[in-house]
């Protein structure tokens, strides 16, 4: 009986949560996501049950166009392909510089080449023989294939490069097509490539504990990798994802404790899309719409580049008025003050704080004083 899933068991209520709904695989960037809203209980939720949340979008009227246009992807493509032209040749030359790698010590493995299915028993071969390897093996392996538990499923992510060992130390390489120009990149472009980089850390640092090698081996310092400038001519920066590490760590451990958000929804409660013949939900939509209400949202504008649910949830916040879709600064200096109507009534006085408002009706009274006396 051990193997068995029992009701009640938290496992087992996710899959009830996600029903008849086929289990959607996480990949890196969505793991990565994960860390941008890490205090939402709607999200947890949809994605501990492993429920496609871009179906259940389109499905409630309310489709967010994620998703790389073809042009991107080609430009993408086309970016990576000469980065790691000639067994990473320009990627050598980066590292050289950024790292001070030696040229004489670097091996090259393609994991790629050995076949899907043992991706994954070979990636880890190559890695814990380099662990074990003296301190100065430099090693590039590309498109290797690591693995990642979340709330009890594994999801295997697939780096389209590369872990990389000098002096004992482990680094990731991300290759991204965003342009760097006069040294400055768009700051969410490379927030979003750092979780995602932050990801791929976290995994091989868990296959190097699973190995008996110290995780720390893998350095928190990722090899970012974009065209400078106009032209294609790429740069390696390191960024430092220290702080991602730490939002992503804590968002997995809380979805692997997920039972104490699962014990405040009602035991028949489900988000199942009930998928007809030709795989289309035909869950009447009012109804799943009534079901995800039930789980707790933490809507803020930032939700529009990271979830598939943002214009749903975008809406409800509007419906309710939330204080939320002023941003999650706004939200979190107006701490306690739900909506913006409540905000607005302690600001002119027309509604008394409630017990524990009071610091934040004074500075909202003095903020509308201020305002009048711009105004006047
Ligand atoms: S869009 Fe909705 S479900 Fe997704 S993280 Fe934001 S609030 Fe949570």
């Amino acid at each position: 009986m051990s193997g068995l899933k029992r009701e009640g068991d938290p496992v087992h209520r996710l899959d009830a949560l996600r029903g008849t709904t086929p289990q959607k695989p996480h990949d890196a960037r969505a793991i990565a996501a994960l860390a941008a809203n890490p205090g939402c209980t709607r999200r947890a939720l949809l994605d501990g049950a492993g429920l496609d949340k871009d179906a259940a979008a389109r499905h409630l009227g309310f489709p967010a166009p994620f998703g790389q246009s073809p042009f991107a992807i080609t430009r993408g493509n086309v970016f990576e392909s000469l980065v790691k032209a000639d067994g990473c040749a320009e990627l050598l030359r980066m590292l050289r510089e950024l790292l001070g790698l030696p040229v004489a010590e670097v091996a090259y493995h393609d994991v790629e080449n050995v076949g899907a299915h043992l991706r994954h028993a070979h990636t880890r071969a190559l890695i814990d023989r380099a662990a074990a390897d003296g301190q100065d093996s430099g090693t590039l392996y590309d498109h290797p294939l690591l693995s990642l538990e979340i709330a009890g499923h594994t999801a295997y992510l697939e780096p389209d490069v590369v872990a990389f060992q000098l002096g004992g130390r482990f680094h990731i390489v991300e290759i991204k097509s965003f342009a760097v120009i006069d040294g400055q990149a768009d700051p969410a472009a490379v927030a979003a490539a750092a979780r995602q980089a932050a990801v791929y850390v976290l995994a091989l640092r868990g296959l190097l504990e699973e190995l008996g090698h110290d995780p720390l081996k893998v350095s928190h310092d990722v090899v970012l990798v974009c065209p400078e400038n106009f032209a294609n001519r790429p740069v390696a920066t390191l960024v430092d994802v220290r702080k991602q590490l730490a939002v992503l760590r804590r968002q997995l451990t809380r979805m692997t404790t997920l039972d104490r958000l699962l014990a405040e929804l009602p035991d028949d409660l489900t988000f199942d899309l009930r998928p007809g013949e030709d795989g289309r939900p035909t869950r009447p939509v009012a109804e799943l719409a009534d079901a995800l209400r039930r789980a707790t949202a933490r809507y803020a504008p930032d939700c529009l580049s990271a979830c598939d649910m943002c214009f749903f949830c975008r809406d409800e916040a509007r419906q309710e008025g939330a204080s939320d879709l002023l941003g999650r600064n706004v939200r979190d200096e107006l701490g306690g003050v739900a909506s913006v109507a409540e905000a607005l009534g302690l600001a002119d006085g027309a509604r008394d704080p409630a017990e524990g408002q009071e610091e934040i009706a004074r500075l909202l009274r003095n903020a509308e004083r201020l305002r009048r006396e711009c105004l006047n």
